[in-house]
């Protein structure tokens, strides 16, 4: 029977590769075609545990990175599927900045699959995406990590709130902004609106992209201040050396939407 209705389903939507549209042969487990699936390049393994960034070496044991050890971090680990280039970089480029919200239930699905590999999820109890400004929301129509973050919550029969946590000032675009000038540019722009929420929780925070990490910190920030047990964040993708951020990843996109808000 599922096998029918997949049959008719291909009929009307045949199986394309969601970053270049080519005819799938077949349903693989992943919705790429083989070359697009060739451009992705999954984090792991020698990588830092507390912020998720992957050392150049390919062998090696896990260990803490320069900035967490001599720097505080306000989450208790960070873990992104692949790195921000290529595959993932267009595929989220045309989920946020063409609109198409079914690309994103999809990539939120390869999260769901990533983060139940890596973590008994059942230890969160609440997904938190990175919110937008309203004037931002107002622009694109959605929030990006809300979409992601359905997935995971759907998934995993967590609750998702999308209310606490607010971007309560409008920021400009990060983009082209080096690591200490973002995170002078979203200190105070985040505050949690439903503090009860969030006290004495488990929190799973949610975004696209995990560029220099300011944003995902700052947040992170605010909600242990609001006094979250710990926070977790999980990213579907990461810039991970700097020239992975600016320039390459902004898109020219007539109606003036900016990347890099992570
Ligand atoms: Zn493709
Ligand atoms: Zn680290």
């Amino acid at each position: 029977m599922k096998e029918i209705l997949t049959g008719i389903a291909d009929l009307v939507f045949p199986p394309r590769c969601i970053t270049c549209d080519d005819l799938l042969e077949r349903h693989g487990a992943l919705p790429f075609c083989p070359s697009c699936l060739d451009g992705i390049r999954t984090i792991r393994s020698p990588l830092c545990p507390r912020c998720g960034v992957p050392f150049p070496v390919t062998e090696g044991e896990d260990h803490l990175c320069g900035d967490c050890i001599t720097g505080q971090r306000p989450y208790a680990v960070a873990r992104s599927v692949g790195r921000y280039e290529e595959t993932l970089l267009t595929a989220i480029h045309r989920f946020k900045y063409r609109g198409r919200t079914g690309i994103g239930k999809i990539l939120g699905g390869i999260m769901a699959d990533f983060a139940g590999t890596i973590w008994d999820m059942q230890v969160f109890e609440r997904i938190v995406p990175v919110p937008l400004h309203r004037k931002k929301l107002r622009d694109r129509g959605f929030n990006q990590a809300v979409i992601l973050a359905r997935e995971l919550a759907k998934r995993f029969e967590i609750p998702l709130d999308f209310m606490s946590l607010r971007r309560e000032v409008f920021t400009p675009p990060q983009v082209g902004l080096h690591r200490k000038e973002r995170s002078e540019n979203v200190r105070g722009v985040f505050a949690v609106r439903y503090p009860e929420q969030i006290a004495g929780r488990r929190i799973l925070l949610v975004d696209d992209v995990y560029t220099t990490g300011s944003t995902l910190e700052e947040c992170s920030r605010i909600l242990i201040r609001a006094k979250a047990e710990s926070v977790a964040v999980l990213t579907l993708a990461r810039a991970v050396r700097d020239q992975d951020i600016p320039p390459e990843s902004v898109p020219t996109l007539p109606e003036g939407s900016a990347a890099g808000d992570g």
